[in-house]
């Protein structure tokens, strides 16, 4: 008796082992498949200083604030991969590039603003279409930076920044991460607004170059004019950059939760979408599919009406690591509008339209400008 019981002692301490030492593999291994990656883009450097007013360099000051905020995530497990840890240059493009080579989750790109007059406040981007002559200029100067890159117009396909039409091509190919950007891009300036007291510029979406090189959620954070005086001076303190590192790092994780626990769905700002008032013309375009896209995520949602505030019949596809939901199909544009009506109303105020062709996604626009048949 006394025997069996060391025996199992023994059984039991080595089945303990065992059970640790599987779990501690599982664990790391689950770690490995989910963590979480973030591209952290401090705004130009090298040859290209940015904004700079006075001894304020924007090139400078959004490098200490990456590096405080690569610092913080580190320590919380999420891999960091930054676009530049020194004073370089770095074109546009490759900043892209290293991101999407990381096939990161996030990118998040620091910069800083500047005014002739003393505007102050903080506001950050996801790629859109400007909405006003303000956010286009915000765009045009961070752009301005491809004309000090070598073959600029071959690389950027001829992209001009100094014209606001430019841009409307790239916009749509952030369309997919749209939803997401925007929810990142609300922590921030809530963070901005609730923990630091900052003046709130608001969630914005504008052409950025920068933004729409990328294959992932991207926001663009403008952490502040360095021409006004009492921002810029708190920009370049110590304190200022480590706040502001703060609640860059805190947005990043309640994304991070937000993405962990499986909600997909999340009231995010109403945005201005681009109207397409085209003549009151029927608008059939036989064998094109228009859905609406009511929400993304990484996770795989079951279809039921509970995951979508009671929406049935609820669709859903696979692009790329993201699954995305779908209500609504017709190869009527005006039938399309009214479903995207239903549904920003059911509680989806950023739900927008795509398009589909032999089960490919394609550009709503092109669709629309595309000759009827
Ligand atoms: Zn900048």
């Amino acid at each position: 008796m006394q025997i069996f019981f060391v025996k199992n002692i023994k059984q039991r301490q080595i089945l303990g082992i065992l059970v640790l030492f599987f779990s501690l593999f599982l664990n790391s291994d689950l770690l490995s498949q989910t963590s979480f990656k973030v591209v952290l883009d401090a705004g130009h450097g090298g040859k290209d200083p940015g904004k700079h007013s006075g001894k304020y360099y924007e090139k400078n000051i959004a490098l200490n604030i990456v590096l405080l905020v690569g610092k913080k995530l580190k320590k919380n497990e999420v891999q960091v991969i930054y676009t530049r840890k020194s004073d370089v240059f770095i074109e546009l493009k490759e900043r892209g590039n290293i991101a999407n080579d990381a096939e990161a989750d996030l990118f998040v790109s620091i910069h800083c603003n500047a005014h002739h007059t003393q505007a102050y406040g903080t506001e950050t981007y996801a790629l859109g279409i400007h909405a006003n002559e303000r956010n286009f200029e915000v765009a045009q100067q961070e752009n301005a930076v491809i004309f000090l890159e070598d073959d600029y117009h071959d690389k950027y396909e001829g992209f001009d920044p100094n014209s606001p039409e430019a841009v409307i091509g790239l916009t749509l190919m952030q369309e997919d991460y749209l939803d997401q950007s925007l929810l990142v891009a609300s922590y921030v300036q809530g963070n901005f607004r609730n923990n630091l007291n900052r003046t709130d510029r608001g969630v914005k979406q504008a052409g950025f170059v920068v933004l729409f090189q990328t294959s992932m959620p991207s926001i663009l954070i403008e952490t502040g004019f360095i021409t006004n005086v009492n921002e810029g001076e708190y920009l370049n303190s110590k304190s200022g950059q480590e706040e502001v590192a703060q609640a860059i790092y805190d947005a990043i994780l309640s994304y991070k939760k937000h993405l962990d626990d499986n909600v997909v769905i999340e009231e995010i700002p109403v945005l201005v979408s681009a109207t397409n008032d085209q003549n009151k013309k029927s608008r059939i375009f036989k064998g094109v599919d228009f859905k609406v896209q009511i929400a993304s995520g990484k996770k795989k949602l079951s279809l039921e009406s509970y995951n979508f505030k009671g929406l049935k019949g609820v669709e859903r596809g696979k692009i790329g690591s993201y699954y995305k939901y779908y209500y609504g199909k017709s190869s009527d544009y005006d039938e399309i509008l009214k479903d995207q009506e239903k549904v920003k109303k059911q509680g989806f105020p950023s739900a927008f339209i795509v398009a589909f062709k032999d089960e490919e996604r394609i550009q709503v626009s092109d669709v629309l400008n595309s000759d009827k048949n």
